[in-house]
């Protein structure tokens, strides 16, 4: 079918996710992708872009890898699906269970799973409330998290994100949830004293977790500073409060570490994850418990745990994941995102050096920023959704975040980036930034 079919077909039936509706059937969709091979996708009607963003932050190895493909059609010739409730289970579940505890934090050993990052959150969200209903806590139910923080669009998730653009839509929960100020606002020490209000105004006993992405991704990419998680665990384990960590974009390489948490050096009570466990190429996401509250759920629950998707442990998705990962080792790709992402930081800072209206720039592995100045004289007109179209018309898919004063443009692009492709990327960059300048 043609591109102009296509586009028309689009506008009458599909409803695209976090997407303006009228735009859509004003202008139909402006890039209709057919195919991605490495760092690139390739539109129908032919044109090249660098997916500087792994599409979503989730494509960490790379678009077009047909070894994925056939582990799929191998599990699917097998065993496509087949349920992992009560006393049902599968080898490529079992097995990505293991390899998941064997490279999470070492008191984290046991995995739910799900089919993305949403259901992840939500699904810790049900967790940590049960942990505590089982051991008579029944008020220990709110979830603390951090303003600017992304956790996903089901109906916990969106009520824990601090992005209040996400609750215009259809509301969120205001009762149970409560957002404090995120360390990029305020610092460390003003971070935790704004987190430690929240617990005390809300009453320390009825708080049962706090959810934090160690790196906020869609909230700007917000890196906390080097202190900051050893201070959030103290500050749970004064007042017993479980310490999830969303790990859906920081998880699988992509801030050059396994978990994006092991920079601090600090163990969560719960890990989340999604995106990059199958790098997109399945819908797959989890949470990851520790000992402790794997114990006390064995112990405490009564009856049916009614909790589960009926794709949690998805044979095909947990076959994908596997091999997933297998190639995250094999070909080194944490630390070629350690290693790149220094790259990247280097360009970012040499356009930094010659462009004034150039703010703030940072990266942790291959997860970036790149803050625009704003102009005194018009300081609400943001200039990052054009310098992101310019990179468009130069073949670069990137993301502004233009969240309350904010202008920054994002970079996650995938995980096999080498350091030619980081400089042209750097120069189509610094060509977008001066079109603006
Ligand atoms: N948590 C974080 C940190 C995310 O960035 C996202 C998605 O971008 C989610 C959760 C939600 O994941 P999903 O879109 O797979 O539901």
């Amino acid at each position: 079918m043609n591109m102009k079919e296509l586009i028309e077909l689009d506008k009458k039936h599909f409803i695209h996710p976090t997407s303006s509706i009228q735009l859509q059937q004003e202008k139909g969709a402006k890039l209709i992708i057919e195919k991605g091979e490495g760092i690139y996708l390739t539109t129908i009607d032919g044109k090249v872009f660098i997916d500087a963003m792994s599409s979503l932050w989730n494509v960490n190895i790379g678009h077009g890898r047909t070894e994925i493909a056939e582990v799929a059609m191998e599990q699917m010739k097998k065993l496509a699906y087949s349920s992992a409730f009560s006393t049902f289970s599968h080898e490529p579940a079992i097995m990505l269970a293991k390899k998941i505890a064997d490279l999470a934090p070492p008191k984290l050993n046991a995995v739910f799973f799900t089919s993305g990052g949403s259901e992840s959150n939500d699904s810790a969200i049900k967790l940590v409330r049960h942990y505590w209903k089982i051991q008579g806590q029944h008020d220990r139910n709110k979830i603390i998290s951090l303003k600017r923080g992304y956790h996903g669009v089901a109906v916990g998730a969106t009520s824990a994100t601090g992005i209040p653009e996400f609750w215009n839509m259809a509301g969120h929960m205001e009762t149970g949830f409560a957002h404090a100020k995120n360390p990029y606002e305020v610092g460390t020490i003003k971070s935790i004293a704004s987190i430690r209000e929240v617990i005390e105004n809300e009453g320390p006993e009825t708080v049962a977790a706090l959810l934090v992405e160690p790196v906020q991704g869609a909230g700007g990419v917000l890196i906390p500073p080097s202190d900051y998680f050893q201070e959030v665990r103290k500050l749970c384990d004064e007042y017993g409060i479980l310490f999830v960590a969303d790990e859906v974009i920081t998880g699988f390489g992509r801030t050059g570490k396994m978990f994006g948490i092991e920079h601090w050096n600090v163990e969560p009570d719960l890990i989340t994850f999604a995106k990059g466990v199958t790098s997109g190429y399945f819908p797959l996401g989890g949470v990851i418990v520790s000992d402790e509250i794997h114990e006390v759920l064995k112990e405490k629950s009564e009856g049916v745990l009614f909790h589960g998707f009926t794709y949690s442990g998805h044979p095909t998705g947990a076959a994908v994941a596997l091999k997933n990962i297998e190639i995250l080792e094999h070909e080194g790709l944490v630390e070629n995102s350690r290693l790149m992402g220094e790259e990247l930081l280097k360009g970012l800072k040499e356009i930094k050096a010659e462009l004034r209206i150039v703010g703030d720039v940072r990266t942790i592995g291959l997860l970036g920023a790149m803050e625009i100045l704003h102009d005194p004289i018009s300081p609400n007109l943001k200039l990052a959704p054009r310098v992101i179209e310019a990179l468009h018309e130069r073949g670069v898919i990137c993301r502004a975040v233009t969240y309350d004063d904010s202008d920054i443009i994002c970079f996650s692009p995938p995980l096999t980036i080498t350091k030619e492709q980081i400089q042209t990327l750097i120069e189509k960059l610094r060509e977008s930034v001066l079109t603006v300048k």
